[in-house]
């Protein structure tokens, strides 16, 4: 260590180190110290070349590209990590002084290395139950005769009288099946066919049948019962979950085995793409096998990400039931299907909390559901009813995320959350709106003055951006998706994949997708709206780790951050645009340690 790099903790951007900036200043006083400390008495003594007790550490990244992430978005040569922490970053001969006989020292020749990627909006349990064919797997199947022929042969493998529960219908349309496509297929296997985005779905007659539904059945809250016109019975489509509740709380759930194995095997799926952390943003209270799934996974250390849920409150009477038995009596809720969560809370106080993201809610559905952009949209709930249910965890403290896609949608969550911060004010609260597609200048306004956190899906555009048509913001003045509308207001974007209500988990899409924003037919949806790579590996990192306030310990490349980093094998940078899809994670790590090694890498 020589003198300068010693006093670079002290000043780092005054004297030009750009790799070294805020989270410096995080270091504690021991290692800062520890680092600093004989070489400041160096200065003292007039001496330049004294060797410094550097710590040493346990992982080494050399001569790479490690694309940081910090504020000033600094390029690095190496990092070294110990504890599973950031030591330092900078060029290789300054960490170089961390190499130790037992430290691992991996030569990069040249990779890049980026922080490890966030994906701030997925349903873990239900993506792993669509990969591995608990559901049966629909993505992808472009006709309807494909989807009937599939279900018609899992019909034929399946006992009568067992439900046949499938996912991944990509049509926007709320009538592409109904009752009678489906008793074609089988009329003794009760069937339940649902969109991909989890928001509609077809039944049989026989599954309408088990749930008691006929034609003198009304709508429930915030739902729809499909029914002819001609007589009045039902035709098979569920709208919104309410209506789909109806038939799923009569269908076998995943067991505890089951439950566990879809959700590893979903999260070796991401790790697998560069991505260390993951937002779940609908967290089942009526599936406690879930909560076990995720608490012991993590506590044993199978794992491989880190994790943060966001419980579904679908009205607020319950809202209120579950905040009052996990955040003010642990008693009043012992037989509940929330016991497993109280007794986490009681037990593992600290790994709930790290687990713990805040309540989600939703407003609209989306496709054919969507409020404002389709007149038959059912909103999910009034807006007196959404400004209790809002009011009731902003003012306990709590961030809520709120799924809204429409800008009608949007336009009654932004009233909820104005009046209740009136009535509360709270400074940083982080509240998130999921999707918002097209929110339009005064929207924009809105979500810039209250604060708001937009999460979003640039992949979307791909996948989707066809059967949009010409949609558009409702002003017709901004395009959808306003990535670079958010980014110049200063707005917080995080990106989220959203499997599987999207077909396409890798992240790699998004970021390809933030800017380029073309269709899978090859229009280009709204380019002024497109932001650059930089900007959208920030929203994929950094962004997403503020939606999820860990922006201290994960997020970016930087001193005393966990060590949650990607090796791929090529730049992000320096690529074609167009390819930026298609690159590799050679390697992912979480706190320093391995969590998915390509079969083609040579680095470890
Ligand atoms: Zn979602």
């Amino acid at each position: 260590m020589n003198v300068v790099i010693a006093m670079s903790h002290v000043g780092s951007q005054s004297l030009g180190y750009p790799f070294l900036t805020d989270a410096s200043n995080r270091m504690s006083r021991r290692d800062f110290l520890q680092i600093t400390g004989i070489a400041a008495l160096g200065i003292l003594a007039g001496c330049v070349h004294v060797q410094a007790s550097a710590p040493t550490a346990e992982l080494v990244l050399t001569n790479g590209k490690i694309i940081t992430v910090d504020p000033l978005d600094s390029i690095a040569q190496a990092v070294a990590v110990k504890n599973g922490k950031i030591l330092d970053v900078g060029d290789a001969e300054k960490i170089a002084q961390y190499i130790g006989n037992n430290t691992r020292t991996v030569d990069l020749k040249g990779k890049t290395v980026t922080p490890g990627l966030i994906d701030a909006h997925a349903h873990l349990p239900f993506f792993g139950l669509r990969e591995n064919g608990w559901f049966l797997n629909l993505q992808g199947m472009r006709s309807k005769e494909e989807i009937l022929e599939a279900l018609a042969q899992k019909a034929r493998k399946t006992p009568k009288g067992e439900w046949i529960s499938a996912w991944g219908v990509e049509s926007m349309s709320m009538s592409y099946l109904n009752k009678e496509d489906l008793d074609r297929v089988s009329t003794s296997h009760p069937m339940l066919v649902v969109f991909t985005g989890g928001q509609w779905g077809f039944t049989n007659s026989l599954a309408l049948k088990i749930a008691g539904i006929d034609k003198d059945t009304s709508d429930p809250t915030g739902g729809r019962i499909g029914k002819s016109a001609l007589g009045g019975n039902p035709d098979g489509l569920l709208a919104n979950y309410p209506a789909l509740n109806l038939v799923r709380m009569h269908m076998p759930l995943p067991d505890e085995a089951q439950s566990r194995e879809a959700l590893l095997h979903a999260a070796n799926l991401y790790a697998a793409e560069g991505v260390t952390t993951v937002h779940d943003n609908f967290f089942s209270l009526g599936t406690p096998h879930f909560h076990r799934a995720y608490f012991h996974t993590t506590r044993n250390g199978q794992m491989p990400l880190r994790i943060k849920v966001w419980p579904y409150i679908p009205n607020a009477s319950i809202g209120k039931k579950v905040q009052y038995a996990l955040f003010q009596s642990h008693e009043s809720y012992p037989q509940s299907k929330i016991r497993n969560l109280i007794s986490y809370q009681r037990e593992s106080p600290e790994l709930f909390n790290s687990l713990w993201g805040g309540f989600k809610m939703a407003v609209d559905g989306a496709g054919g559901g969507l409020w404002h952009f389709n007149p038959y949209a059912i909103p999910l709930h009034q807006p007196e009813e959404l400004h209790k249910m809002f009011r009731l965890f902003h003012q306990a403290g709590h961030q809520v995320s709120v799924h809204a896609v429409g800008d009608k949608a949007v336009d009654q969550l932004l009233d909820a959350v104005e009046a209740s911060l009136k009535e509360h004010p709270r400074q940083d609260h982080r509240h998130r709106i999921e999707h918002a597609l097209g929110p339009g200048t005064l929207g924009l306004d809105r979500i810039q003055k209250l604060g708001m956190v937009i999460c979003t899906h640039p992949q979307w555009i791909f996948g989707w951006g066809d059967k949009w048509g010409g949609l558009k913001a409702r002003e017709n003045d901004i395009g959808v998706m306003p990535l670079r509308s958010y980014v110049q207001r200063g707005i917080t974007v995080a990106f989220g994949a959203d499997p599987p209500a999207f077909p396409l988990y890798q992240p790699q899409v998004a970021l390809w997708q933030a800017g380029a924003r073309v269709t899978r037919d090859g229009y280009r949806f709204d380019p002024a709206e497109g932001i650059s790579i930089q900007d959208a590996l920030r929203a994929q990192t950094m962004g997403s780790a503020c939606a999820g306030s860990q922006e201290k310990e994960v997020g970016s490349i930087e001193t005393g951050k966990e060590a949650d980093m990607v090796v791929w094998d090529r730049d992000f940078y320096t690529i074609p645009q167009d390819e930026i899809r298609n690159v590799k994670a050679e390697v992912t790590m979480v706190g320093g340690k391995v969590v998915h090694k390509s079969e083609e890498t040579t680095l470890f």
